[in-house]
């Protein structure tokens, strides 16, 4: 039984993205399980109003031609996200413009139109034992996670799974953020997410993916793929192989395995394709293997190493326009705007920063960066 399923994809060409999708879901049975009337909601990954050539968002192509598939076969479809800030008509609706998503409007496909909210019990979630989730999510048959796979400055790697925390409503992200603050409670949570939501299928827009600053404000880097799976963690196993992030560095990963979900290795998983040629061995990562990890669970030892090597959010006063987004979307409160001699200046109090990277994402001019200490480069190159 394949895991997880890979074909080459030079193009956001219509053609080529519909014969690469279709190769692609045929170890899977192709869309055969979706039957007339069934409700389908589509997560894509529309982090902010970013065009689709700044390969920060699912692309339009690759949503279009699943859609329309969807549609063939008389599925009503729902496709959204509720990226950091609003999760109103409004805030939407700028994102949606920008990310090219009017493309894929169509008979039985619309952009998502209800704001409302769910609360729902999880008590098997070894995090979250309720999540609050955007409610067109839970009203659908069956969900398809059309993730972006791309560098990450917090988990180091966004793939399917991370692609969830966009199922929790706008602004309550700060809050998920400030409960689970430690990178091991926020990965099982995200884990929770993908548990919980449990998608019919994973589609992965491997055409062009994203290096550096991930994930909003890193660089366009051609992988030429698209990937299929029937589960999110086995999918995200192949997609770090792919962008060379050792396994240990993606805490979601790691937890996924503690909890048994997952094998450790990509060598234990089935993949249809040549996976190995699409391995781009100098892709630049936005983050490094998270203290936690390697601190043995000692919190004094946590402690030190967190001080002395964990990367922390840094303005580049040169980039930085003095805008208070950061501020703004800061779940800590971490964040002060001050008056500096070249303008207003984000001032980050060390002692309340958690070291979620919102900041780092959520800056529209990519000026808030992942500073890494040397003595971090140096044990942990
Ligand atoms: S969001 Fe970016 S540009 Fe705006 S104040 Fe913060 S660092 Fe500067
Ligand atoms: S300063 Fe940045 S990294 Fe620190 S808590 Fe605030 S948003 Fe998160």
């Amino acid at each position: 039984m394949t895991d997880v399923s890979i074909v080459s994809c030079k193009s956001y060409d219509a053609a080529e993205v519909r014969g690469a999708l279709e190769k692609a879901l045929a170890p899977f049975g192709g869309l055969d399980w979706v039957k007339p009337g069934m409700k389908i909601a589509v997560k894509a990954n529309l982090v902010g109003p970013l065009k689709p050539a700044a390969a920060a968002t699912t692309h339009p192509a690759v949503l279009k031609t699943l859609c329309d598939a969807l549609s063939a076969r008389g599925a009503q479809v729902v496709v959204g996200d509720s990226p950091g800030g609003l999760f109103t008509a409004g805030f939407l609706a700028g994102i949606y413009k920008a990310t090219g998503m009017h493309a894929i409007e169509g008979e039985n496909v619309k952009l998502n139109d209800c704001f409302e909210e769910q609360e729902v019990a999880f008590p098997e979630g070894a995090a979250a034992k309720t999540i609050r989730f955007t409610k067109y999510i839970l009203d659908a048959d069956a969900v398809i996670d059309c993730c972006k796979p791309k560098t990450h400055g917090m988990m180091a790697y966004t793939g399917a799974c991370k692609n969830f925390f966009g199922t929790i409503p706008g602004l309550m992200k700060g809050e998920y953020h400030y409960r689970y603050a430690d990178y091991t409670a926020f990965a099982n949570m995200l884990v929770d997410l993908a548990e919980c939501i449990k998608p019919r299928l994973c589609i992965a827009d491997f055409v062009w993916s994203m290096e550096g600053n991930g994930p909003t404000m890193g660089s366009p880097r051609f992988v030429g793929a698209l990937m299929a799976s029937e589960n999110a963690h086995k999918m995200d196993i192949l997609g770090a192989h792919i962008m060379h992030i050792p396994f240990e560095n993606v805490p979601t990963l790691v937890e996924a395995h503690k909890r048994g979900l997952i094998p450790e290795s990509v060598a234990e998983i089935t993949i249809e394709g040549d996976y190995e040629g699409f391995v781009v061995p100098d892709f630049k990562q936005a983050n490094k293997r998270p203290i936690s990890s390697w601190s043995g669970g000692n919190p004094v030892i946590n402690r030190l190493a967190t001080a002395l090597l964990a990367s922390k959010p840094m303005p580049d006063k040169a980039a930085c326009v003095g805008c208070g987004k950061c501020a703004e979307i800061c779940p800590a409160k971490a964040i002060e705007m001050t008056d500096g001699k070249s303008g207003r200046l984000p001032k980050i109090d060390r002692k309340k920063c958690i070291r979620c990277f919102c900041c780092q994402e959520f800056c529209p001019k990519g000026a808030m960066r992942v500073h890494r200490p040397w003595a971090a480069k140096i044990i942990n190159k």
